[in-house]
């Protein structure tokens, strides 16, 4: 802890840049892999830092630092914006029409880069390696995965544990932690099913995929109420139904969109394999020409916390400032846990209030996603700093009594 008192006394001065990189960052967003100018700013703040700097999975940048023997800690950040029209009038609002920062990447981008400059001037507080890593396309569940598909692994050393933090509609200023599962797990899945075309007056000549997706939408309705054990969270959610075009027309095929949310890897198997038997053993009963279609697309993994590493973190964080809040489990997913899985290495997720307070107690405080999203620039980002280098001070500040500090 003394560690990062000693850091963190040097961040107000760094505070102006910080805050200046945040609103050109919050002015210029970029949709999810299209995040080129965000990427060369922070390639160009890493490589000012003395950061040894990767290019990986597209517009995806890690900046590694070395320090000597030690644990590595991986920091990770995301920079995609969203197709929104940004509705906040504030005077560094979007110049990008129709695409808006509504998700606090912003944030956490301006954040990590205020961590990583402070530990690269004080390396004499810490010993090990730091990795600052900047996804695209959280949004879209693709970039940590697109990382990992160009290499990621083969060119950053392997992390010990690693890191991210979410900016949420809480009171700016707060830090809210919870072990175990934060984000749920989500799948999409198109499926098509086929049946037999007809004149709408000969049905004897067709397999009716009306009746056939309608007896699916029925039949799915049981897989969480009749497999998923009671107490557990599982949500399945049929969003889309979409068969034939005039009424004298029996259509051929039909095809269903499915939203799966859990937050059990186990459960999450139930639900797929469930779906799946549910739909051929209905395309079997209707006699369906052909075998269905599934197209998984838009899949997030679960984020799950590590009980050990997520109660250092809680301790640090209520050690440094106090008190840290209890988060609740958020039914919105990410796509960060892809990265540590990769490497089998353990994580810990925190949320970072963003709002007015005073608009948050009237229930006006606008959530991610909306046209209205707008967190505080303070004292969020400092927080936002403080947070990403004690958590990382806690694996990699030396031990005063081995003769370290
Ligand atoms: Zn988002
Ligand atoms: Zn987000």
């Amino acid at each position: 802890m003394d560690a990062a008192r000693k850091v963190l006394a040097e961040l107000d001065p760094e505070l102006e840049w910080i805050h200046e990189t945040y609103r050109d960052l919050h002015r210029h967003p970029e949709l999810s892999l299209e995040e080129t100018r965000t990427s060369a700013l922070v390639v160009r703040k890493l490589e000012e830092f003395g950061y040894r700097v990767h290019r990986v999975g597209g517009t995806g940048v890690v900046g590694v630092l070395d320090n000597g023997p030690g644990r590595t800690v991986l920091a990770r950040a995301e920079m995609d914006a969203l197709p929104v029209r940004e509705a906040t009038g504030l005077d560094y609002a979007s110049e990008n029409d129709g695409v808006m920062h509504a998700c606090g990447h912003d944030v956490h981008v301006a954040a990590l880069l205020g961590a990583a400059k402070l530990l690269a001037d004080h390396r004499e507080q810490w010993a090990g390696t730091y990795l600052a890593l900047f996804q695209p396309a959280e949004e879209t569940a693709q970039g940590s995965a697109a990382m990992l598909a160009d290499g990621l692994a083969d060119k950053i050393p392997a992390p010990d544990v690693a890191f991210a933090q979410h900016v949420m509609a809480q009171p700016a200023g707060t830090l809210q932690t919870i072990a175990g599962p934060v984000l749920s797990a989500g799948d999409s899945i198109r499926i098509t099913v086929h049946g037999q075309g007809a004149h709408g007056s000969m049905p004897q000549l067709s397999v009716d995929p009306v009746v056939l997706a309608a007896a699916i939408v029925l039949r799915l309705q049981s897989v969480v109420s009749r497999e998923v054990q009671p107490g557990e969270f599982a949500v399945l959610t049929i969003g889309s139904v979409q068969v034939g075009t005039k009424s004298n027309i029996i259509a051929d095929k039909a095809t269903l969109l499915l939203n799966l949310r859990s937050y059990d890897n186990a459960v999450r198997e139930t639900l797929i394999a469930a779906v799946e038997r549910i739909v051929r053993g209905e395309c079997a009963a209707a006699g369906s020409p052909v075998e269905p279609e599934f197209e998984y697309y838009d899949q997030f993994p679960l984020t799950a916390n590590d009980e050990a590493v997520t109660a250092r973190v809680s301790a640090a964080f209520e050690a440094y400032f106090g008190t840290v809040g209890n988060a609740s489990r958020q039914s919105a997913s990410e796509d960060f846990s892809r990265i540590p899985d990769a490497f089998g290495v353990p994580y810990s997720y925190w949320l970072l209030g963003g709002m007015d307070p005073q608009a948050y107690a009237e229930g006006k405080a606008a959530a991610n996603h909306s046209p209205h999203f707008a967190p505080l620039i303070e004292p969020t980002l400092a927080r936002g700093v403080e947070a990403m280098v004690i958590a990382a001070l806690g694996e990699l500040a030396s031990d005063p009594r081995a003769g370290g500090a």
